[in-house]
């Protein structure tokens, strides 16, 4: 039988390309308790990752994804749930127009903490289960961002380690392709946009009575939305 990807920009089918390909994991009932709520979880993950909104559950038996889409080239064991391959990552095809989406239209202080801000802003309802949130070093948000189902990644970093593991280095590396692209769309609103790079007037940060924003959070949205209607940052050739 030949396999096909079901990954939506992917082409590889193995009759004719020398991949490697992997069941849409299954959820195993006659394990216990613990392991049929993981392998749901993980199933979900799966399909959040293909994204394919025709995907019946009459055909997850033939669902499968080829070895391009796992920094390891295959899927982990399902205890290994730490694991980066523990559902597919790379080249999901999706999500590279990059829109960007303004955390709150709350507006804080420059003192205020990455951790209270990220907790406070409304931004962990726009996540779904196995969304990866790219955050630098002291974004502590680990905890609240799995209660959504979703991972932080940060980069490795060698601090007290003589080198990082070459696991390290490959996972880095492949992460960092990507990771350069949120930081463009950042400085891209900042640069475009230069009353945001400004101190402004206490009065543009507080919330008027029997409004819910403040007058700089909705400048800011508006920013962000003028961004998202220019072309993509990210060339898709
Ligand atoms: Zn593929």
């Amino acid at each position: 039988m030949v396999n096909f990807c079901a990954m939506m920009v992917c082409s590889n089918r193995s009759d004719r390309d020398k991949k490697s390909f992997f069941r849409l994991p299954t959820i195993i009932t006659s394990q216990g308790e613990q392991t049929k709520q993981l392998s749901e979880k993980r199933q979900q993950a799966w399909l959040t990752a293909i994204s394919q909104k025709d995907l019946t559950e009459k055909s997850y038996p033939h669902t499968r994804v080829c070895q391009d889409h796992f920094i390891s080239g295959h899927a982990s064991k399902l205890y290994d749930t730490n694991n980066p391959d523990w559902a597919p990552s790379l080249l999901l095809g999706y999500g590279t127009s990059s829109p960007t989406t303004p955390a709150s239209q709350k507006t804080w202080g420059g003192r205020v903490s990455d951790k209270h801000l990220t907790e406070n802003c409304g931004f962990l309802n726009n996540l779904l289960p196995g969304d990866v949130v790219f955050a630098n070093h002291g974004f502590k948000i680990k905890s609240s961002v799995g209660l959504m189902c979703a991972e932080v990644n940060i980069p490795a970093f060698s601090k007290g380690r003589k080198q990082l593991s070459a696991v390290d280095v490959e996972k880095t590396r492949k992460i960092a392709s990507v990771r350069i692209h949120v930081e463009r769309v950042i400085g891209n609103v900042r640069q475009k946009y230069t009353t945001l790079q400004d101190t402004v007037l206490i009065d543009f940060v507080t919330t008027q009575e029997g409004e819910t924003d403040s007058l700089m959070g909705k400048i800011g949205l508006i920013c962000c939305a003028l961004c998202n209607l220019g072309t993509s940052l990210i060339s898709f050739d």
